[in-house]
C-alpha cells in the first residue's frame, strides 16, 4: 500500500477492530483520525501508534450527533487538507430477543449502524471525490446468518452490505470505491459482552480484519468495488 500523506478517517477506534485498523493504517504511512466517545480509550490507540510514520489524532465525537459528525469531517479537512479512506467501523450489537428489545436499544442500534454510517458517508463523498478514495463500512457475517437474538442487528448490517453496494455504483464515476468488510466472531469487547464462552478457537483476531481492509486498500485491488467480503473462521 503506497500510503504516503493519504489520511483515513476510522469510526470507533478506541479499542477493538478500529484499534487493530488505526496501528495498521499508521504502520503504513497513513494519517488516521481515530473518533470514538471515550478519551481515554482513544489516547491509548494514539500513544499505541505513536513510533509509526503516519500521524494518529484523536477526536471525540458521538457519531448519532449529526452536528457531530459535520465537525469531524470538517477536522479531517483542516487538519490533514484530505480525506482518502473513510472506515465506518463503530457500531453496536444488543443481543436480545424482539420481544426483549428496548426501543431505546432499537433507535441507538438503527442510529449507529445505519444512520451515522450514512451521514458520514454523505459529509465524505466531497472529500472522497476530490481523492478519488475508498469507504469501508464494517458489516458482520449475521447480515446474511443471524443468530437468534441478532434479528435487528443482522437486518442493520445487511442494510450496510446493499447501502455500499448501492454506493459502489454512484461513487464509480468519480473513482470512488466502497466495500463492506463483513467479520465473524472477533475477539473484542463486542463479542465477550454477548458471549462469554464462545471457544477462542472459533474467533478471529482484530488484526485478521484490519489486514484484510488494508489488502482492499492496496493498489492492486483499485479495479474492484461493491463487494461483500466475508473474514470468518
Ligand atoms: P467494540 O470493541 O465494542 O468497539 C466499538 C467501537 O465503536 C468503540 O470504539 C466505541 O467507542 C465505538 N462507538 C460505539 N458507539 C459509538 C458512537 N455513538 N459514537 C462514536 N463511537 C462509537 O466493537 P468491535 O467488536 O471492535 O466492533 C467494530 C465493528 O465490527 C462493529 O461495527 C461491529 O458490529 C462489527 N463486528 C464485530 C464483530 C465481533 O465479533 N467483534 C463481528 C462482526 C462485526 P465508545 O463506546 O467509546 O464510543
Amino acid at each position: 500500500m503506497n500510503s504516503g500523506n493519504q489520511s483515513c478517517v476510522i469510526t470507533g477506534a478506541g479499542r477493538g477492530i478500529g484499534r487493530a485498523l488505526s496501528l495498521r493504517l499508521t504502520a503504513a504511512g497513513m494519517n488516521v483520525l481515530a473518533v470514538s466517545r471515550t478519551e481515554t480509550e482513544l489516547d491509548e490507540t494514539s500513544a499505541l501508534c505513536s513510533k509509526h510514520p503516519g500521524r494518529c489524532i484523536t477526536h471525540v465525537a458521538d457519531i448519532t450527533d449529526a452536528t457531530e459528525v459535520d465537525r469531524l469531517i470538517a477536522r479531517c479537512r483542516s487538519d490533514f487538507g484530505r480525506l482518502d479512506v473513510l472506515v465506518n467501523n463503530a457500531g453496536v450489537a444488543p443481543l436480545s430477543p424482539v420481544d426483549k428489545m428496548s426501543d431505546a436499544d432499537f433507535r441507538q442500534l438503527t442510529a449507529v449502524n445505519m444512520e451515522a454510517v450514512f451521514r458520514l458517508c454523505r459529509g465524505a463523498w466531497p472529500l472522497l471525490k476530490e481523492s478519488r478514495g475508498t469507504i469501508i463500512n464494517i458489516s458482520s457475517v449475521a447480515s446474511v446468518d443471524p443468530f437468534p437474538g441478532f434479528a435487528a442487528y443482522g437486518a442493520s448490517k445487511a442494510w450496510v452490505n446493499v447501502f455500499s453496494q448501492a454506493l459502489a455504483a454512484e461513487g464509480k464515476p468519480f473513482g470512488i470505491r466502497v466495500f463492506s468488510v463483513a467479520p465473524g466472531a472477533v475477539e473484542t469487547r463486542m463479542l465477550r459482552g454477548a458471549f462469554p464462552d464462545l471457544p477462542v478457537d472459533e474467533t478471529l483476531q482484530p488484526d485478521d480484519v484490519a489486514a484484510m481492509i488494508e489488502l482492499l486498500l492496496d493498489e492492486r485491488c483499485r479495479h474492484s468495488s461493491g463487494q461483500t467480503v466475508f473474514v470468518r473462521r
